[in-house]
């Protein structure tokens, strides 16, 4: 009796494991690489935009997969029932010996295929979130302004792009496809050539870069209040205008919102220039932050119009082509360029001091049969290599014109996402006493080498980029 317990406790277990091999496996031959902590975030917080994509995405690709892993695991069951039906010890032990040492490499933490432990790694960063989030409430920022331009109106834009990389911005003069029609027409705009992200995926990305801290020290960005709260200390009124399907929409990372005045949540990326618009009409000195949906994973953020490139992914999604989703991809390249192009052109129109610093949280790589970021340890250069570009309006021009010159001699020069906060405050003329202000900053004449570093999808271990 007890060895039939102890027998079916062993069968439990092994059976666990065998639901996570073929878990890494299927991941492993759909995507090239095995599970990260990065990933499981996505299905344990789900939005409807990456539950939705994840899974049309299984059924059409790992579907195949899926079933032969199926196969594999009723042949080796059966054959531990033939090898174990009398239940006689040296038969049990010989087939727990067999599937053991077959599954080893899935249960050894330090290899790259253990989901338990990306599991663990995932659960922890959640908990983190939850203890922690609250613990900058009593921050605080010592704040100064530049310059006293009160009679003036003042407008200042933070962009956040989601998965754009730079390789596909025919603004970098080197894309053979033209997907920048509008924006490479726009005066005052600069596109950096060499600034990278700090991290492959949305939720480490975000919160260094609201935080100002860096990407080594992700952790201590829960004791910092976001850059809205130095906006706020100088008399702005601060929005963020998010398409309500990002990340800081997903009820576990609401603590970088607290600092804003407003908060708006739109259905997709066209209502976000109007509804900045909207404030722009009504505020004197006003911050907003948009976050774009953008260039995210399967390609679907693109209206009819914007189907250049054909095949496409989502109009054919089995057409047979290599190049259904780097074409999917460019497609909303070409519709984030129309989007940007009419929220600068609104922002143009209007008599004030304003400037917009763009950037994407992190890049993507596309390959034949998929579209992937912070799926690896091991990340390709497209996935951090991204565009940075400001634009301002003749009248920022006018009166911040050392600032001006400072960009364009800096637009060449190696940054990263350690930079945002800084510039961003920078660039409005605010400053952190004994903040890393001059240093880090593209407004400023002393912008210093700084070693650019990227988070893993652990959260916790990063790599130099500069080697
Ligand atoms: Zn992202």
């Amino acid at each position: 009796m007890k060895g039939n317990k102890l027998f079916i406790v062993l069968i439990c277990l092994l059976t666990l494991v065998w639901l996570s091999a073929s878990v890494e496996l299927v991941i492993l031959f759909a995507c090239h690489d095995f599970c990260t902590a990065g990933e499981l975030f996505a299905f344990l917080i789900p939005n409807k935009y990456e539950a939705n994509d994840i899974s049309t995405y299984i059924l059409r690709f790992e579907l195949p997969y899926l079933f032969l892993l199926t196969c594999c695991l009723v042949g080796v069951g059966v054959g531990i029932w033939y090898l174990t039906r009398k239940l006689t010890p040296p038969r049990v032990f010989f087939a727990v010996l067999i599937t053991g040492a077959l599954l080893a490499p899935f249960i050894i933490p330090n290899q790259p295929c253990c989901l338990l432990r990306e599991v663990i790694v995932v659960s922890r960063q959640i908990l983190k979130v939850k203890r922690n989030k609250d613990n900058a409430k009593d921050f605080l920022y010592p704040i100064s302004k530049s310059q006293n331009i009160e009679e003036t109106k003042e407008v200042y834009i933070f962009s956040l792009g989601e998965s754009l990389r730079y390789h596909n911005l025919s603004l970098n003069g080197e894309y053979k496809r033209d997907t920048n029609p509008l924006l490479k027409k726009q005066r005052n705009l600069y596109l950096f050539s060499d600034y990278y992200a700090n991290a492959t995926l949305t939720q480490y990305a975000l919160p260094i870069i609201f935080t100002g801290v860096k990407g080594e020290k992700y952790e201590t960005h829960f004791n910092r209040k976001t850059l809205a709260y130095p906006f706020k200390e100088v008399g702005f009124y601060t929005a963020l205008i998010s398409n309500e399907e990002q990340l800081l929409n997903n009820g576990l990372h609401d603590y970088l919102t607290q600092d804003f005045d407003t908060l708006i949540w739109v259905e997709n990326d066209s209502l976000i220039a109007p509804k900045a618009q909207e404030l722009v009409k009504q505020k004197h000195k006003l911050f907003i932050v948009t976050h774009f949906l953008g260039n995210h994973f399967l390609y679907r953020n693109c209206p009819e119009g914007y189907r250049k490139w054909l095949p496409d992914y989502n109009l054919t999604p089995r057409a047979s082509s290599d190049s259904l989703f780097i074409n999917a991809y460019d497609n909303t390249v070409l519709y984030v360029d129309a989007l940007l192009n009419k929220f600068i052109t609104d922002l143009d129109e209007e008599d004030m001091i304003c400037s917009l610093l763009f950037i994407s949280d992190h890049g993507e790589r596309i390959m034949k049969h998929f579209g992937v970021h912070g799926h690896t340890y091991h990340p390709t250069k497209e996935e951090y290599h991204v565009p940075l570009m400001v634009w301002y309006s003749d009248e920022y021009k006018d009166a911040y014109p050392q600032k001006v010159e400072n960009v364009i001699k800096h637009k060449g020069k190696p940054v990263c996402a350690d930079h945002v906060f800084w510039s961003v405050l920078d660039m409005a003329g605010i400053a952190i006493n004994g903040g890393l202000m001059n240093e880090m900053s593209i407004f400023s004449d002393a912008l210093a080498p700084h070693e650019r570093t990227l988070l893993l999808p652990d959260g916790k271990s990063v790599i130099k980029l500069d080697k």
